[in-house]
């Protein structure tokens, strides 16, 4: 089991008074104040560098903290360890013989899940082990009209990528406030691929990591895929079965894994009636890896395609099918694409791997993960500019929560008006 600090627990009589030596004597920055109801204190967290000081005032008579500070006064009252599966944790402790106050987990602060560890198991300490709720994604199934073409953004569940690389040359101190990174610096993500319906047919942009992955890979990139594109298909009525065109921005295990699947222990496309499309110079690319881009271009993803007879190779910034149109930008790869997606005078932009998140609206926030950093800056700089003032709706494929928005500044600063 990994488990790392997350707060130290201090029972205080009166929180205010407490203050006076946390934030005016030491100088500390203190948060404001949390009630939770269901253990009957009032809580003040104190940012130490990671794990917080948790001040702990009772509430009612017979709160924890009200017994604690009757039999011993005031003082440290619990140490805290966040686990990643409280259930898992509960089940190893039970079966190593460890005493328990809690054998199931109970709702904590903030959507959390917490279960305490009996005191005698501990030497005399009282640890809770915490599992962090998951506020900070969203998968849903949501759809709105585009002029003639409806639009489906789906869900091929969570990935965690190493929050270092997707911030690029921005320290950590600037981005962990936008997205906290989890006790091995990953930051939650989603895949989220786009489905356009049109007169001619369904066409899927992009298709998530897929199942192939080895439990290995499964681990270090978070996925669950108990949420995967199958279930969020399923959600509008749709199978695999249903989709007549996937469409790769590039050819990357996050972008286009789902393209194949593994049946009989064999590979075959996984969209069984489907023509798959795919700009020709990033098949070269993909086809013809090097160190740095190998671990992201997996030849079991695209190769079986060719091998079937099913993929339909373009050139150059084409329009697909009637209304959706790419355009290359490079940088993220040397033949990375966006989608345009145009009807009724009104444009959306699936801008993939260009603007992963909403957290990227920042000119130089690009990943390090890009192969031509500069490229990307320069279409970015150029592209953000142009979908403010022309009002495009963006679909951000690795937002953890926003789906699609438009991207507004207002004294020079960027945010998101969330639509999906
Ligand atoms: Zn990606």
């Amino acid at each position: 089991m990994k488990a790392v600090l997350d707060h130290i627990g201090i029972a205080v009589e009166d929180i205010d008074k407490a203050l006076a030596f946390y934030k005016d004597a030491l100088g500390l920055e203190v948060e404001e104040p949390e009630d939770v109801a269901t253990e009957r204190v009032r809580a003040r967290s104190v940012p130490v560098g990671g794990p917080v000081l948790e001040l702990l005032e009772a509430t009612a008579p017979d709160s924890a903290i009200a017994t604690y500070i009757t039999k011993r006064g005031p003082g440290i009252h619990h140490v805290t360890l966040r686990v990643e599966d409280l259930r898992t944790a509960l089940a190893q402790l039970k079966e190593r013989g460890v005493r328990l106050v809690n054998s199931e987990p109970r709702p904590g602060a903030g959507g959390s899940l917490v279960a305490f560890i009996h005191p005698s198991a501990a030497q005399g300490v009282l640890v809770e082990l915490k599992q962090r709720a998951e506020p900070d994604l969203k998968l849903d199934v949501k759809r709105l009209a585009l002029g003639d073409l409806q639009l489906t953004s789906l869900h091929d569940g969570p990935i965690r990528l190493d929050g270092g690389a997707m911030f690029g040359v921005v320290p950590r101190p600037m981005w962990e406030k936008l997205t906290p990174p989890d006790e091995r610096n990953r930051v939650q993500l989603a895949m989220r691929p786009l489905l356009v319906e049109a007169s001619w047919g369904r066409m899927i942009i992009d298709c998530g990591a897929g199942d192939k992955m080895p439990p290995k890979q499964v681990d270090i990139l978070a996925l669950d895929r108990t949420r995967a594109l199958d279930q969020a298909l399923v959600e509008v009525g749709l199978t695999s079965e249903s989709i007549d065109i996937a469409l790769a921005t590039h050819l990357h295990f996050d972008h286009f894994g789902g393209a194949t699947m593994l049946a009989d222990g064999a590979l075959r496309p996984r969209f069984a009636c489907a023509r798959y499309l795919i700009r020709d110079a990033e098949w070269e690319d993909a086809t013809h890896p090097h160190e740095r881009n190998r671990a992201s271009y997996l030849q079991e993803d695209f190769v079986p395609l060719e091998a079937a007879g099913v993929v339909d190779f373009f050139s150059g910034d084409s329009v697909i099918r009637p209304g959706v149109r790419v355009e290359r930008t490079g940088g993220h790869t040397g033949q990375h694409q966006i989608v345009y997606i145009e009807s009724g005078g009104r444009t959306g932009v699936f801008v993939a791997d260009l603007i992963p998140t909403t957290a990227h609206l920042q000119d130089p926030w690009v990943m390090g993960y890009d192969l031509f950093p500069m490229d990307t800056l320069a279409f970015k700089k150029r592209f953000i500019r142009e979908a403010i003032e022309r009002e495009y709706l963006i679909f951000f494929e690795h937002d953890p929560k926003v789906a699609a928005g438009y991207i507004r500044e207002k004294n020079g600063k960027r945010f998101v008006e969330q639509v999906l």
